[in-house]
């Protein structure tokens, strides 16, 4: 059992009362929460702050994941999803491609599809307002979260327009929030190392306020587990609560463990479940003006996403159906789960699930009682 004088002898006792005072903590303390050598007390701090904002409440909901294209010209290090236009399995989704996708799913109660792939630099800003009105004409309701700020920088800078004009012009089209991605670790050494062509965090940053002022929300996340240091992690937290303090428009953070496989740093090893919680109970000590850290699933599989929900994690993310970037890295999860399943998880773990809309607005709260099953 965790007491305060435990928390004291080891070293966070300091943390402990600033957790419990709700006071900000310091780059200095996230540091030796990411190095404190026990991670059951740095999970516990965590978990007191997620069971003051949420108690057992765990949000999860039923999402449908589609990739347009695989093309790319950023050629990041650490992605296995990417093609050029000239590899034999290089695509490009057609509007009747994606309508297809929809109404393969049109009987389900999806309330999201979330819609992120590659770059391509001939795909212009058209396709991308064409492809959100393709989706509503099949499904009007459902919130469609799409695009990243990289994609949003390239259309700026391709058009010469300003990213305020691009954001509007997405939003006119049904754009509902943007998912977070393409930050990847906010360090100018990483930048260099790892994704030279993308927007670097400044630019990324810009977007993502720019975004908020528009009125869309969005997430962020942080790609850990690969070359990245403690501090360079710290510091990522940080820019983003500093930019949170000044929009409100973050709505989750979600820390994405590397999946080496297919990559250019395939010498790697993955993270391990002690890193995935670590990166969870930090990420929601640290960011406390975001009000969800959500433990991804499909990263950390099933089975680590429910010890999560007791490190600082508060949501799961939905059902999936179905996710192509992360299994191109050798991910070996399913690439979907039902309703039942998460619920199941949810429960297994000693929480209440709660069905929520891309808003965190909730959906319906799961009153069937649903038995064990078998999850990947
Ligand atoms: S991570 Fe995204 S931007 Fe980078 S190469 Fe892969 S698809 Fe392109």
């Amino acid at each position: 059992m965790i007491t305060s004088e435990y928390l004291e002898r080891s070293g966070l006792g300091g943390i402990s009362l600033k957790v419990e005072e709700g006071q900000r903590l310091s780059r200095e303390e996230g540091i030796l929460l990411y190095e404190h050598p026990d991670l059951n007390a740095v999970g516990y701090l965590a978990n007191r702050v997620r069971e003051r904002l949420h108690g057992d409440v765990t949000y999860y909901n039923i999402n449908q994941h589609i990739n347009p294209t695989n093309v790319c010209d950023k050629f990041c290090k650490f992605c296995a999803f990417y093609r050029t236009a000239k590899d034999a399995d290089a695509y490009a989704l057609s509007f009747e491609q994606i309508q297809a996708r929809v109404r393969e799913k049109i009987h389900e109660p999806i309330t999201e599809i979330h819609m992120v792939g590659g770059v391509n630099p001939e795909l212009p800003l058209e396709y991308y307002l064409d492809m959100i009105r393709a989706v509503h004409e099949v499904r009007p309701d459902v919130h469609v979260k799409a695009l990243t700020m990289v994609e949003v920088a390239d259309f700026a800078q391709r058009t010469g327009r300003s990213v305020e004009a691009i954001i509007r012009d997405l939003k006119d089209a049904g754009i509902g929030s943007f998912p977070g991605g393409g930050a990847e670790v906010m360090s100018a050494r990483l930048h260099r190392l790892l994704f030279p062509k993308k927007i670097d965090f400044h630019g990324w940053l810009d977007c993502a306020r720019t975004a908020h002022r528009v009125g869309l929300k969005s997430n962020a996340t942080m790609l850990y587990g690969h070359v990245e240091t403690t501090e360079e992690k710290v510091d990522h937290l940080i820019l983003l609560r500093e930019a949170q303090d000044e929009t409100f428009g973050f709505m989750t953070f979600i820390p994405l463990a590397f999946h080496p496989e297919n990559t250019k740093l395939d010498y790697l090893k993955k993270a391990t479940a002690m890193e995935d919680l670590r990166n969870i109970a930090v990420a929601r000590l640290m960011l406390d003006n975001f009000p969800h850290i959500k433990a991804f699933w499909i990263m950390i599989t099933p089975r680590v996403a429910q010890i999560a929900l007791s490190y600082g994690a508060d949501d799961i993310d939905g059902t999936v159906t179905t996710e192509e970037i992360v299994h191109a890295a050798g991910a070996e999860t399913s690439q979907n789960l039902s309703r039942r399943d998460l619920v199941t998880l949810i429960r297994e773990a000693g929480r209440e699930p709660v069905e929520r809309d891309t808003l965190y607005r909730p959906v319906r709260m799961q009153a069937a009682t649903t038995a064990a099953i078998h999850l990947t």
